[in-house]
């Protein structure tokens, strides 16, 4: 049953008075047959944003959001812990939203649509049906009207809004989200009884679980377009993505195996290793962490070490995943002729002065990564569908979320944590 809501709907920009419209005289019953709650519990960012030991973020109970015109109301199945979140409550990005909920990487069902659901732009219709698992992502909205937005590159729209900072995310119960910019995650779910409820290791016939698929959404899909940036996938399509003619064509143009860095190995790093691996790439992984440099050698990379030392050979392109701006000499001076080094972060801090000689010259090129296109994120969800991936996922319950950011900081666990309602 589709649930209709009058329109009246909370929206990324309205002020927070636009949530507490729950009043609906008739409850609506989500797929399940239950009633949605008037509250819900959320965590929120205080008045000011600060260092996550002295807990910038707090446990409130709130009213349950109601979807505007074209969006969803989605129950939270599960949340993904990026690095961003932890950017937005420490406040090394600029608040955006007061009392923002973080979180962007999000496993839910949706309960309810708002009016105008399913709307056609730029051939990215999604119809929304009750009862479908949807991560709702980053990007939030684009404006569909720019030189960007028109030619292809709405990952650089100026007036572009993000889950979990301009607008409330997905460490909580519900939340509301466009519906133009939702994935649909039945195909990396499963069918039948139990869906989602696997191991979520390929193994039981249910390629993803609840809390393997929530990194997917931001640790994955940005993984993917900061690999996309560094060149070696150029000319490859994603579409029907044929995994041997790409191996071959992308060892062809280089004339060579190629070989990628990593630097920084924590969760989208590990699922971008894979995607490279799979692609017939020589990963080698640079980082401090001992155990994620195990991780790294028993996912198949070839060699692991401390994020100073060098590679044991020339890089065709390395990815920059930790917010360290001195990483990048290394990673620079590892590059072979041509390379080019990727800044996967939103945030780093700054980089050291270069020496032209020593990490420029010879046309070594630096690219930075801004969030990614719906269709970066289509092709990525596409090829981890088709192969699966393997996510080293932590789960915490979400009243756990601030320590898990805390222990996400203090690299206290390797690959992923995964909140769960
Ligand atoms: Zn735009
Ligand atoms: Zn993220």
């Amino acid at each position: 049953m589709s649930v209709l809501h009058d329109g009246i709907g909370s929206d990324a920009m309205n002020d927070n008075t636009a949530n507490d419209n729950t009043t609906n005289p008739e409850k609506p019953n989500d797929s399940n047959g239950s009633i949605i709650p008037e509250t819900m519990h959320a965590w929120q960012v205080r008045d000011q944003p600060g260092n996550i030991d002295d807990d910038p973020l707090e446990w409130v109970e709130k009213p349950v959001p109601q979807p505007g015109p074209g969006d969803a109301l989605i129950r939270v199945l599960a949340c993904g812990v990026c690095r961003t979140d932890l950017h937005v409550s420490e406040g090394d990005l600029p608040v955006h939203r007061e009392h923002v909920t973080p979180g962007h990487e999000v496993v839910g069902e949706i309960v309810a649509v708002g009016p105008d659901a399913g709307i056609d732009v730029f051939g990215n219709r999604f119809e929304a049906r009750v009862g479908e698992r949807v991560g709702a992502a980053w990007l939030r909205h684009t404006c569909n009207e720019c030189e960007f937005c028109h030619s292809g590159k709405e990952n650089l729209c100026q007036h572009s809004l993000y889950n979990g900072w301009d607008a409330n995310g997905g460490y909580a119960q519900y939340m509301v989200a466009p519906i133009e910019y939702l994935y649909s995650l039945e195909p990396l779910l499963g069918g039948g009884e139990g869906k989602g409820k696997g191991k979520g290791d390929g193994d039981d016939g249910t390629p993803y679980s609840l809390e393997t698929v929530a990194p997917l959404l931001c640790a994955g899909i940005i993984g993917f377009r900061a690999l996309k940036r560094t060149g070696l996938l150029d000319g490859i399509s994603f579409d029907g993505l044929n995994l041997e003619a790409a191996r071959d064509a992308i060892a062809e143009r280089l004339g060579h195996k190629p070989v990628l860095g990593l630097y920084g190995f924590g969760g989208s790093a590990h699922i971008t290793a894979q995607v490279a691996l799979a692609l017939g790439m020589r990963v080698h992984v640079l980082t401090r962490g001992k155990n994620a440099q195990r991780l790294a050698l028993k996912l198949g990379c070839a060699f692991a070490d401390d994020a100073y030392e060098m590679p044991p050979e020339p890089l065709d392109a390395a990815i920059i995943f930790a917010p360290v701006g001195a990483i990048v000499l290394p990673a620079l001076e590892a590059l072979r002729p041509g390379g080019v080094l990727s800044l996967a972060g939103i945030h780093m801090s700054d980089v050291p002065t270069l020496n032209y000689e020593k990490h420029l010259f010879h046309e070594k090129e630096i690219r930075s990564v801004e969030s990614n296109t719906r269709q970066d994120g289509r092709e990525f969800l596409a090829f981890a569908a088709a192969h699966h991936i393997k996510v080293d996922e932590h789960p915490y319950p979400l009243d756990q979320a601030q320590q898990a950011l805390k222990d996400l900081k203090a690299g206290a666990f390797t690959g992923a944590a995964v909140l769960l309602p």
